[in-house]
């Protein structure tokens, strides 16, 4: 056998993270928004993920995936490498768990999500200058000191866990006509548009991603996983390649994600300010890509039933006071 096909992972291993990481991440609402709700002309809601534990989406999986490592695994301690989410969200599940995690982070990361990271006890490593050279580095070290890597996306535990966003829409919204997911690596919209498709073949899944370094976008232009360079974005959380030696993701966002949509920075910004000024939420730029794609009209067909996975808010919250003022919606 040379590799397996993604499709290993079908909804039953969703179901099974659902399962283990109730303890641990919160079920988040999923609100109305009649603003956007009548600028798209379909009903849209918003999956709140920016009021998940610790702040965004990745204590899912990270939850999933500590839970699936055996004693042997949990007593050397777990390794990851982030643009700050995932790492704070491994952080977060290995206290609970008492299990020793070291989180390297390139010096890219803001400040904010280094001491989020800080927050929950664990070691953090800085390295180098992109999302890939910290990535390097946790490679290393899985080698030094025989840690258990959690991977940021490409890991089928991490991808079952982020796949339960999908099952909590589909229980509040069975009719779904379309969802709209920010991407990067592909671990979220991989694990949701499994669950979703699985359900009904018919729901268009969007992936909605920054314009300055789109690497899943441009792989998927290439057929195959491509190194794009990084660049400095309002969506931090989405920066990073989806890397070369990519096993699961690649393969699933081309099977599942029916369109990829791109985002200039100021739309980015606008989305962020209009959902400060119009929901009173806090979002980083990941979190608000796919409500700025409806404020834009950047996806049409939507359907009658809309939901928007606002994937989290660990933001510098005067970084967001500064947008509001430049970008606030005009009444
Ligand atoms: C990690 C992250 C994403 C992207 O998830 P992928 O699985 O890498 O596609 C989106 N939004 C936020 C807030 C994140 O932290």
């Amino acid at each position: 056998m040379s590799s397996m096909p993604p499709t290993e992972l079908t909804l039953r291993d969703v179901y099974a993270a659902r399962q283990r990481i109730a303890s641990v991440a919160a079920r988040t609402p999923l609100a109305p928004s009649p603003t956007l709700s009548g600028l798209a002309g379909a009903r849209v809601r918003l999956k709140l993920e920016c009021v998940q534990h610790t702040g965004s989406f990745k204590v899912r999986g990270a939850a999933n995936k500590l839970s699936s490592l055996s004693d042997e695994e949990r007593a050397r301690g777990v390794i990851t490498f982030s643009t700050g989410n995932h790492g704070r969200a491994v952080a977060f599940v290995a206290r609970q768990a008492g299990v020793k995690a070291v989180i390297c982070l390139s010096e890219m990361v803001p400040a904010n999500k280094v001491e989020g990271v800080r927050q929950f006890g664990a070691e953090v490593v800085r390295h180098g200058q992109s999302q890939d050279e910290a990535m390097a580095r946790a490679y290393e070290l899985v080698e030094e000191r025989g840690l258990t890597l959690v991977h940021p996306f490409d890991d089928p535990q991490v991808i079952a866990g982020q796949g339960t966003i999908g099952l909590e829409i589909l229980e509040e919204l069975p009719g779904v006509d379309t969802v709209l997911v920010p991407l990067s690596g592909g671990g979220l919209i991989g694990g949701v548009a499994l669950a979703l498709k699985a359900a009904n073949p018919g729901t268009r899944v969007v992936g909605v991603s920054m314009a300055r370094g789109a690497a899943m976008y441009h792989s998927l232009q290439a057929g195959k996983p491509v190194q794009v360079a990084e660049k400095e974005t309002l969506a931090d959380s989405l920066s990073g390649g989806v890397g070369l030696d990519n096993r699961y993701t690649f393969e699933m966002v081309r099977r599942f994600v029916d369109e990829v949509v791109l985002l200039a920075e100021e739309e980015i910004a606008e989305g962020m300010a209009f959902t400060l000024e119009e929901h009173r939420l806090i979002v980083e730029g990941a979190g608000a890509v796919g409500i700025a794609a409806l404020l834009r009209g950047k996806v049409t067909d939507l359907g009658r039933e809309v939901a928007v996975v606002v994937s989290g808010g660990n933001v510098d919250i005067a970084q967001v006071l500064g947008l509001v003022q430049e970008y606030r919606p005009t009444p």
